[in-house]
């Protein structure tokens, strides 16, 4: 029987087993880790946002400038095949009113667990506490010793929660050219003066954050190294490029709305009261105006108004990569063919967050990561038939 081995028991990695076993493959999974699937589990604990509504052309537009490159994938394993793949393993699923799609038990483990009965099913044999150092042509070395495989399907993850198993240490033994690792989907570092202190922990809510051209709505949170958030994920790689961060803290108002209520200041009610009251900025915000201002704003009404609507933020660029939710970079497209096989290693296939591409949170990184898996499974199939 054809032997086929899959690094990595990620989402990514479980489904090119799958497709592969589906095939007739004899095929073992190698994780690192004691058990499977860490931080497809740690995503569960956020609701687990499988996928996303909408057609096609939405969900490819969430590639950026890999969506070329992903299309035979997706549109192989798209938005609505993820679905009925997690309603076959007996997954219930609901769209929230964002259009994004969840489990409706709102975490990952029944799933994985339907998942992993599924492939044990199919005779798929999962090696925990396995390690892979290298490749010797298409046979894996786990644990420091070579394992026989006819074909070799790396789904070893991005460099994010290294603690989780995705450290990015395979670059530094597969032989392709990689692009470095960039956090993505992470909040914004911001070196606070200590009057920020108070607000730690607190969200900031309703409003719109800027950066170069991305306009993203959605929460914040002050933490005492920045800003950390689902409503900043977007914003990262302009952040990375070096774009200043502006936030409108009045998203619904207009500028003229903001200078008439600004102007009816009775003479003896101070400015943080005044903005609280008539505007209904919280602390929060109004200590976002004051710390762009370095204190207590002198300038007239309508300059303020238009600081409330574009306050700046003193950005030192993005977040810590291990703390991102997923990373840019990793293997070049250009290194693979449409297959995902390696140009230059033939019968090893890649897939998952561990290729060059990035999306926004919203589905696109699960269904990216499925969609690569199915992709290069059903290739590597192919390459040994
Ligand atoms: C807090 C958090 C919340 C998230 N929430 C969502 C969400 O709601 N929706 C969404 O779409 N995405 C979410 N993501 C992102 C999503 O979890 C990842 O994009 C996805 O898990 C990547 O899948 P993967 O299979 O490519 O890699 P991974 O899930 O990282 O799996 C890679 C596996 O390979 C193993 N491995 C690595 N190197 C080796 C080696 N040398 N030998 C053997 N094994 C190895 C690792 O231990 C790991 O188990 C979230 C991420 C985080 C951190």
């Amino acid at each position: 029987m054809t032997r086929a081995a899959v690094i990595g028991a990620g989402p990514a990695g479980l489904m090119a087993a799958e497709v592969m076993a589906k095939a007739g493959l004899s095929v073992t999974v190698y994780e690192a880790k004691p058990s499977p699937a860490r931080k497809f589990l740690m995503a569960g604990k956020s609701g687990l946002n499988l996928t996303l509504e909408g057609d096609f052309d939405r969900l490819l537009s969430g590639y950026g400038n890999a969506a070329e490159a992903l299309r035979p994938a997706l549109e192989a394993f798209d938005n609505t095949a993820l679905r009925h793949w997690a309603e076959g393993l007996g997954i219930e699923v609901f769209s929230g009113s964002t259009g994004r799609v969840f489990p409706k038990a709102m975490k990952a483990s029944p799933l994985l667990r339907a998942w992993l009965g599924r492939l044990d099913a199919l005779g798929v044999s999962l090696e925990r506490r396995a390690q892979c150092s290298g490749l010797f042509g298409t046979n894996p070395i786990i644990n420091d010793v070579a394992r026989d495989s006819d074909v070799t399907v790396l789904a070893c993850g991005g460099a994010s929660w290294a603690r989780l198993g995705s450290d990015g240490r395979w670059a530094e033994w597969l032989q392709a050219k990689t692009v470095p690792f960039e956090a993505a989907n992470a909040g914004v570092r911001v070196a606070w003066t200590p009057s920020m202190q108070r607000f730690w922990g607190q969200a900031v809510k309703n409003v719109r954050w800027h950066a170069g051209d991305v306009v993203s709505q959605g929460e914040g949170v002050v933490t005492a190294d920045g800003l950390e958030g689902g409503g900043l994920y977007s914003l990262t790689p302009a952040v990375r490029r070096g774009a200043q961060v502006t936030i409108d803290l009045l998203p619904e108002r207009d500028i003229p709305y903001v200078v008439d209520k600004l102007e009816e200041r009775p003479k003896k009610v101070t400015l943080s009261r005044w903005l609280n009251k008539s505007l209904k900025l919280p602390a929060v915000k109004v200590g976002l105006v004051f710390e762009a201002t370095g204190g207590v704003p002198d300038m007239t009404m309508h300059d303020l108004a238009h600081l409330i609507k574009a306050v700046p933020v003193a950005t030192s660029g993005v977040m810590s990569i291990d703390k991102a939710i997923s990373t840019a970079g990793g293997v070049s497209f250009s290194e693979l063919d449409p297959d995902l096989m390696l140009r230059d290693q033939r019968g090893v296939f890649c897939c998952g967050e561990m290729l060059d591409w990035e999306a926004p949170t919203g589905g696109w990184l699960l269904t990216g990561c499925f969609a690569t898996g199915a992709w290069a499974g059903a290739a590597a199939a192919r390459y040994v038939s």
